[in-house]
């Protein structure tokens, strides 16, 4: 069952054993893998997906886990499949990981209209980003009609996952200095809502002060106009309760961006980031496979490590080398 055509059939049969061969597939990086990956995703992409895409930041500690377990919980409860995948940054470095090294989400990964992907092997290096658009994909045509993407609070991630969800949610808590950091690093203009979690036990003042702070905040960034007005909450992720109004705050919001036709914006900017991000990766491949490439490549990077070839000089050589390769 590895043909694209019958891969899918499965999956939209909701097929546990086939939704996870369609995730190797597409995260494969065998050269012989890439014409069925391609055949499946445009077959996963045919179907017209009502799904919700929810991005979902927050610095390591935060609550991640904790929350979007319950999230997922509660939207079991509403009838809804879900979904959950995660955008490591780590291992797009070091093959290692800051999400997926914890057992994570042991409830809700039981449950069966629940799928929560194990972060993407280590080792790939690169584009795991990438894998994980197509990944949302493959959820979605099997039936997965939430889709939650986690990220950590790390490098440039939080872009990566708010190109390619409908929703982006930073999860904050008291004290930790989360939204002045995100503030600086630009990750708060493109933040849809934030909810303080933790508000709980001695830290329930805490946290409201914090969620004033935020909405002061918020509103200064605004310039004083509440033209975009960013929804704050708080939560406690030790029980499901609250988790209600977070899901009906979420849906009325993207009610409204339908209806303002942000929502179908949002979406063709996500094509356009995923055809910017595809090249990369499909370039990326095809030069890791290609042996002369490979070869002229490590000639190259020797040169400029004895310093007897400047990098820029290198990489035209090398770019140059790439053009000919395909011309010939
Ligand atoms: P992540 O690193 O952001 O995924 O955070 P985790 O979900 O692993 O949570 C980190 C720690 O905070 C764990 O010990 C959780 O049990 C705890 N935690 C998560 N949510 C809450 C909450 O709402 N209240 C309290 N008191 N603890 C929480």
């Amino acid at each position: 069952m590895s043909v694209p055509s019958e891969l899918y059939e499965a999956l939209q049969k909701g097929d546990r054993v086939a939704l996870a061969r369609s995730i190797t597939l597409v995260e494969s990086r065998r050269p012989e893998d890439l014409r069925h990956k391609q055949e499946l995703i445009e077959l996963c992409s045919a179907r017209k997906s009502t799904s919700i895409r929810i991005g979902i930041s927050g610095l390591p500690g935060a609550g991640k886990s904790t929350f979007i377990e319950q999230l997922g919980l509660y939207l079991l409860t509403e009838g809804r499949r879900v979904a959950v995948l995660a955008v490591d940054p780590s291992s797009d470095r070091s093959g290692g990981s800051i999400l997926g090294d914890k057992t994570r989400m042991e409830l809700l990964s039981t449950k069966e209209n629940a799928y929560i992907r194990p972060s993407p092997s280590s080792g790939i290096l690169g584009g795991v980003a990438e894998m994980t658009r197509e990944a949302i994909i493959v959820c979605e045509a099997a039936g997965y009609d939430v889709v939650v993407v986690e990220t950590v609070g790390v490098g440039q991630s939080e872009f990566g996952v708010h190109a390619m969800t409908d929703f982006f949610l930073l999860l904050a808590i008291s004290g930790a200095g989360d939204v002045l950091q995100g503030i600086k690093r630009g990750i708060m203009e493109m933040t849809d809502a934030v909810i303080v979690n933790k508000a709980d036990g001695d830290r329930v003042d805490a946290a409201r002060n914090t969620a004033s702070d935020i909405r002061a905040a918020l509103h200064i960034l605004a310039g004083g106009s509440d033209t975009r007005d960013i929804p704050v909450l708080t939560i406690s992720s030790l029980s499901q309760e609250g988790f209600d109004s977070v899901w009906d705050m979420i849906l009325s919001q993207i009610d409204d961006a339908r209806l303002t036709g942000s929502f179908d914006d949002r979406r063709s900017e996500q094509m356009k980031s995923w055809f910017e991000s595809a090249v990369q990766n499909i370039l990326r491949t095809r030069l890791e496979n290609d042996e002369n490439l490979r070869e002229v490549r490590t000639q190259l990077i020797e040169e400029i490590e004895k310093g007897t070839l400047h990098p820029v000089a290198g990489a035209n050589t090398y770019v140059d080398a790439i053009t000919r390769e395909n011309l010939d």
